[in-house]
């Protein structure tokens, strides 16, 4: 059986977008869907669950109420099932790069069977979605020999739903998130990993993160032999089997020092790192340093062990 999905997929890099990988699915639904797209033209992505993929169709001025529209809906690559839920924005440069708006969804029923309808350019469809209802024809028109792209045509059927006046635009809003296309979009630029990556490496190299001041290392509170229990109500402890470490962090330099004041930095490089990432002001933290073992316990031989034989990712 030849995958239904190579198509979307080679055509988008899953490192850079957000898109669904997505896989096929076996259950026979009849879901539908659009989303509206402010790609490079601003279109209406049409896609029908058919033989567990969205078989897709990107309808230029969006679908219309008036029978008397033919809207030209052109063929796209079968999208994953996963897709049906997305929205948000494919990074600019990507395949399809632009904010996506779920902008309808519901479920389809089709006269006869779809695959055959599908292959034969022609699908008779009854949508009950928050905003298309009714019937909706989509049909094939004949290929020129220079089109690559298959052209169809979306035609709303005349029935009780059917309108003179079209103006599905009146719907501006998400039906999943409430949200305008530029609320998507403004949202997205925050979200995304991809970004914060960036605010964080735009943060480091922050000057005035990179020259705050380390505080002087103090020496560790230790715990004190006594011969009755303090009064009072009781919080408890693990104790953790690993070296007692004392970080001097400001912005996003950090030291590591042992409870004796050695600077132990270099050896906790990893550590030091991360506590550099937590973007604090000039703070002293008291820790202990472990190794995970078996069962998530803390292994005080195998932190010896990944300290001298540089396995130091290791270190929590
Ligand atoms: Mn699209």
């Amino acid at each position: 059986m030849t995958d239904r999905l190579e198509t979307y997929r080679t055509k988008r890099d899953f490192s850079q977008t957000s898109e669904p990988q997505g896989g096929r699915r076996k259950h026979k639904g009849s879901m539908f869907l659009v989303q509206k797209h402010d790609a490079s033209h601003l279109h209406y992505d049409f896609r029908l669950e058919m033989d567990g993929v969205l078989a897709s169709w990107a309808v230029v001025k969006g679908p219309s109420f008036d029978p008397k529209d033919k809207r030209l809906a052109v063929r796209t690559e079968d999208h994953p099932l996963g897709y049906a839920d997305f929205e948000g924005t494919i990074p600019k440069g990507q395949y399809g790069g632009g904010t996506v708006m779920l902008w309808d969804e519901g479920v389809y029923a089709v006269e006869g069977d779809a695959e055959r309808s599908l292959k034969e350019g022609k699908l008779k469809l009854l949508l009950n979605g928050q905003r298309l209802k009714g019937g909706f024809t989509l049909v094939r028109m004949r290929k020129k020999k220079s089109e690559k792209r298959e052209n169809w045509l979306l035609i709303k059927e005349r029935d009780r739903y059917a309108k003179d006046a079209p103006a599905i635009g009146k719907w501006k809003r998400s039906i999943k998130t409430n949200k305008t296309m530029s609320e998507i979009a403004n949202d997205a630029a925050g979200d995304t990993w991809k970004s914060n990556r960036a605010a964080r490496k735009r943060k480091l190299n922050d000057p005035v993160r990179k020259n705050m001041r380390l505080p002087r290392f103090h020496g560790p509170q230790l715990a004190t032999l006594a011969d009755d229990l303090p009064r009072g109500d009781w919080v408890f402890e693990t104790k953790f089997d690993g070296y007692r470490m004392l970080a001097a962090v400001a912005g996003s330099n950090a030291r590591c020092y042992t409870r004796s004041g050695k600077d132990w930095t270099d050896r906790f490089r990893p550590l030091a790192e991360a506590l550099g990432e937590l973007d604090l002001g000039p703070s002293l933290l008291d820790g202990e340093v472990v190794v995970a073992g078996k069962e998530g316990r803390s292994d005080f031989g195998a932190l010896q062990q990944a300290l001298k034989e540089g396995r130091k990712k290791q270190l929590r």
